[in-house]
């Protein structure tokens, strides 16, 4: 296989003294990544969670290519154009009533940024003086400083430790545990937290932990009570993956502030918006420019980004994303049955198009070696999966098929004979 191992790149989240090298992908279509040597992998985790509809999806990479006709990137304050209108206009369409503004960024963790000073603005320009964030243990909500503060601490964000900003945080609402994570919460939001940051339904990189609808409206509700902003990290959960467009939407929540990236282009190319209520933007407006809302990225609002988004949301209002999203969410749902009585694995567990399980295997954590050796073998077999430690995940793209899955569950299992302790 083709390995490059002799580059200036710097990889993320890789140690190069264990992970020198790298597969050259030549071409990406459906499924599937070609190397420069022709091995095919199946992108089984949807190239880092942001491929929804399948790789370079015809109408996606058709409205790129007009858009590049007319438009590059454009200065997005005191200047506009259509894909950014268009997109803004169907957004507010889209999404749960009274998510009525939407501010562009480039990436999940900058549309995490923003929610969080949009937050504190919200309070400081109506005189009110709430700073405390609250987040959920496990939560994951980028690797910039700000986002990393409200993020699990662990051994990835040690370092910076000491630039992190404190963050109020309740526990993980497990099964048979929600009360604790309540009676916290609530008890946070008394005291005046200015907001509660949660991943809606799924702890992604936190190692997939689900938890139920009724806890996510729960959460709000006490938010709701104390006025405390809810902000919704929708950055993984959006575009179908839980299997509604938004994981909101399953707990009838509408969230204050909600982040969208990942999925808003197709994962074709990127972009990133916060959308808030109504609330919000107007408390930022007033007379005096010190009210304003100070954020900026260079890439605001990228044309070329927001045409891929409009092609996508044509997908999922005219397309095929419902049913394919559909498909794919019983697809899922047999294979991790199949799995629930398997004494290799602990903790199946199926939410929407993502199925996640946990090796038995004597080394646990993120920086076991288990992750690199199954990662190694994963790819020897043709299959894009990264697991978690020993937690394997298949979060694959729309328009994988069956047989595609099964390869995938095929090796998990074979996986399961060589490195668990069960075998
Ligand atoms: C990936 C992710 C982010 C960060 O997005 P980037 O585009 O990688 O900055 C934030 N929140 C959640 C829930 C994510 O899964």
């Amino acid at each position: 296989m083709t390995v490059v191992t002799h580059s200036p790149v710097w990889r993320p989240f890789t140690q190069h003294a264990l992970q020198p090298g790298a597969f050259k992908i030549i071409h990406a279509e459906g499924a599937w990544l070609t190397a420069e040597d022709g091995t095919r992998f199946l992108d089984a985790i949807s190239s880092w969670w942001v491929i929804t509809h399948g790789h370079r999806r015809p109408e996606i990479m058709e409205a790129i290519r007009r858009t590049t006709e007319s438009l590059d990137q454009i200065i997005f304050a005191g200047f506009t154009h259509e894909p950014a209108e268009a997109l803004a206009r169907r957004l507010v369409e889209i999404t749960q009533p009274g998510l009525d503004y939407v501010f562009y960024s480039d990436s999940g963790s900058t549309a995490v940024e923003v929610a969080i000073k949009m937050a504190l603005g919200f309070w400081r320009n109506r005189g009110e003086p709430r700073t405390r964030v609250v987040a959920l243990e496990h939560s994951y909500h980028g690797d910039t400083v700000g986002t990393m503060s409200a993020g699990a601490r662990s051994v990835l964000s040690a370092p910076y430790e000491p630039l992190l900003f404190d963050v109020a945080r309740v526990p993980f609402p497990g099964k048979g545990k929600e009360q604790e994570t309540l009676d916290a919460l609530e008890a946070f939001c008394r005291e005046g937290a200015a907001a509660f940051i949660a991943e809606p339904l799924i702890l992604g990189a936190g190692g997939m932990l689900a938890y139920s609808p009724q806890t996510l409206a729960e959460m709000k509700r006490i938010c709701e009570r104390h006025r405390t902003l809810f902000i919704a990290d929708e950055v993984m959960t959006g575009f179908g993956r839980t299997g509604t467009l938004f994981a909101c939407e399953q707990a009838g929540v509408v969230p204050d502030i909600a982040c969208y990236s990942k999925g808003l282009t197709g994962g074709s190319v990127p972009l990133a918006v916060t959308m808030c209520r109504r609330e919000i933007f107007e408390a930022h407006y007033a007379p005096e420019r010190a009210r304003a809302f100070f954020h900026s990225s260079s890439f605001t609002a990228n044309p070329i980004g927001c045409a891929a988004a409009l092609a996508n949301l044509d997908i999922w209002e005219k397309g095929d994303a419902r049913e394919r999203v559909a498909g794919l969410c019983a697809m899922q749902a047999e294979r991790a049955a199949r799995f629930k009585t398997d004494p290799r694995f602990s903790a199946v567990r199926h939410l929407g198009t993502i199925v996640a399980l946990d090796l038995i295997a004597s080394q646990r954590g993120y920086l076991t070696t288990i992750a690199l050796d199954l990662i190694r073998f994963f790819n020897g077999r043709g299959l894009l999966l990264r697991p978690l430690g020993s937690t394997i995940y298949v979060l694959p793209p729309y328009c994988v098929t069956g047989e595609e899955l099964d390869l995938a569950y095929a090796a998990i299992s074979e996986a399961a004979d060589q490195f668990g302790s069960c075998s």
